[in-house]
């Protein structure tokens, strides 16, 4: 990227971005487009890579996610950065090897009938929900994601929010609304019937946030809007994306470098300091910095852990984030024995207080549909990923596995933000830790309304779109091409995993 006129303001600032996941990465992609030379971007990451939720791992010589995995095809910022950056799309699963089931923790409910959603499924799902309740909820998730998708042409032209409510007003005043109640309350409100609420909302949540349909109106929505068939992921890894956004945008990367504390410069009051541990534990204090932006979550225990940041964040304290254990695990799976050995896995659990909320079937990043057509389907043994809430041992993956089953990976992520029940009174943190200065930014603050990769681009475009409003720089357009147009192609196909979740809810109550 060079530097280029619209750049009216040739001052060049210097810019710290605390974290090296999506967030961060999109904040120094969109800084490096919006100020061109005229900018001095130094990120820290306290991990020796970058990536943060945004992770892989190999398993016989091939890489699998194990963090954030799958993107929606109305994620429009992650498609601009897949052809920007010359990625490619993993190949499509072929679900005609894919077998879903509903497991209830003492047994095998149901199996799907093979193809992932045949013509006796789809019958037995309308039959369950009602050809009328379908109809009018895939209008309403269709509306919800047209209207969320405004967010992009608002940002092109320059478009800031300054919290969650602005943001939401702006592209519908309803959105709003519905976060400020649960996403039970909203559906209920749209007089959607029990079994679409109960059954389809209930597994949506679960297995997207780790929880029930009391979390509020719009993260429920992110969460339904994911029972998409066409999901997609990259396929050199979701976490290359950040790597190529880093390298793309010339930032001076410090890795193992932790952030211990942002302050207002005493010596000068429009720059930051910023109190960091190199890896040899130094203590280093830099006062350099016009502009912080913190690309991590703020919550309880990293204050516990000695983080200080000396704006007013009282709020932000009793703030906590959801776990979900992940164990990746190869064997033979002897709990669900009724399941087809032929087919690759897909389990979900319905009830909550289940120990695992999924088991299923892992394919590679590269995964090819005609080279890899019977991986995992030839011999019993196969790559599982268990999602649980709870921690798992030996004694549970006993209960799972033939002995001699292998754990490739264990991880306790700290994977999205616990939502409150009481949507009313949940607190979305400020973007701008330092009102009057607006030199101190929170782009993980979006996160509290809703955590997915998507978000997190959001978010870091409007902190982006902040500082060059403030620096009175012109805002340039990131899109290349109308992308309302991809919205209502996209949503169209909205209906078959919707489809398939409801027909195992519909089995599962001998419907
Ligand atoms: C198991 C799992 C499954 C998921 N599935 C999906 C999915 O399918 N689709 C989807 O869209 N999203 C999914 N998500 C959520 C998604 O991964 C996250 O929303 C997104 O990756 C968050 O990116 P981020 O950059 O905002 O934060 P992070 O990825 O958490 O990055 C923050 C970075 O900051 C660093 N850091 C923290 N503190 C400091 C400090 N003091 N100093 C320096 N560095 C610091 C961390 O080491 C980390 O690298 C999933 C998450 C998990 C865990």
């Amino acid at each position: 990227m060079n530097a280029s006129s619209d750049v009216t303001n040739s001052k060049k600032i210097k810019i710290a971005i605390v974290g090296s996941g999506i967030s961060g990465a999109a904040n120094a992609y969109f800084l490096r487009q919006t100020f061109c030379d005229n900018v001095e971007l130094v990120m820290f990451e306290k991990a020796d890579k970058i990536g943060g939720r945004l992770a892989t791992f190999e398993f016989n010589g091939r890489l699998y996610e194990l963090g954030g995995s799958v993107l929606h095809p109305s994620n429009n910022y992650m498609h601009e950065f897949l052809e920007k950056l010359d990625l490619e799309k993993k190949d499509k699963e072929n679900s005609s090897k894919e077998a879903l089931g509903l497991f209830d923790g003492k047994g095998l409910l149901l199996k799907s009938s093979g193809r992932a959603f045949g013509l006796v499924d789809k019958i037995n799902f309308i039959q369950h929900f009602g050809f009328f309740q379908l109809f009018k909820f895939k209008k309403w998730l269709r509306s919800f994601i047209n209207d969320f998708s405004k967010i992009y042409g608002l940002q092109d032209k320059g478009f800031v929010f300054t919290n969650f409510e602005e943001f939401l007003t702006k592209i519908n005043p309803e959105l709003y609304k519905a976060s400020q109640k649960s996403l039970e309350a909203t559906l209920r409100e749209q007089k959607f019937n029990d079994r679409i609420i109960n059954q389809l909302a209930s597994i949506a949540c679960l297995t997207n946030y780790g929880q029930s349909i009391e979390i509020d109106g719009f993260v429920g929505s992110v969460s339904l809007a994911g029972l998409v068939d066409d999901l997609w992921a990259v396929k050199t890894g979701n976490r290359s994306v950040a790597k190529k956004l880093i390298e793309k945008s010339s930032v001076e990367l410090k890795l193992n470098t932790q952030v211990k504390g942002i302050y207002q410069d005493p010596s000068e009051s429009d720059k930051n300091l910023i109190v960091f541990e190199t890896e040899d534990k130094n203590e280093i204090r830099d006062n350099s910095f016009d502009y912080v932006i913190i690309a991590f979550p703020l919550y309880k225990d990293v204050f516990q852990n000695h983080f200080k940041i000396e704006f007013e964040i009282e709020d932000l304290k009793n703030l906590e984030m959801q776990i979900t254990n992940t164990y990746i695990i190869f064997g033979e799976q002897i709990l669900f024995t009724k399941m087809p050995s032929n087919k690759r896995i897909n389990l979900h659990c319905t009830d909550p207080s289940l120990p695992y909320r999924s088991i299923c079937v892992q394919l590679p990043c590269d995964y090819c549909i005609t080279k890899d057509r019977n991986l995992y389907m030839d011999s019993p043994e196969k790559l599982y990923k268990i999602f649980s809430d709870q921690r798992l041992d030996e004694k549970d993956f006993d209960k799972i596995f033939k002995q001699g089953y292998q754990v490739i990976e264990k991880i306790p992520w700290k994977a999205y933000p616990k939502y409150v029940k009481n949507p009313a009174i949940k607190t979305i943190p400020r973007i701008v830790l330092d009102k009057a200065r607006s030199r101190v930014f929170y782009s993980n603050s979006m996160e509290w309304s809703s955590s997915c990769m998507e978000i997190s681009c959001i978010s870091s475009r409007n902190v982006v779109n902040m500082i060059a409003t403030k620096e009175n720089v012109k805002i340039k357009p990131f899109f290349t091409k109308s992308k309302q147009i991809i919205n209502v192609h996209s949503i169209c196909k909205i209906s078959s995993i919707v489809l398939i979740a409801a027909f195992l809810y519909s089995s599962y109550y001998k419907l």
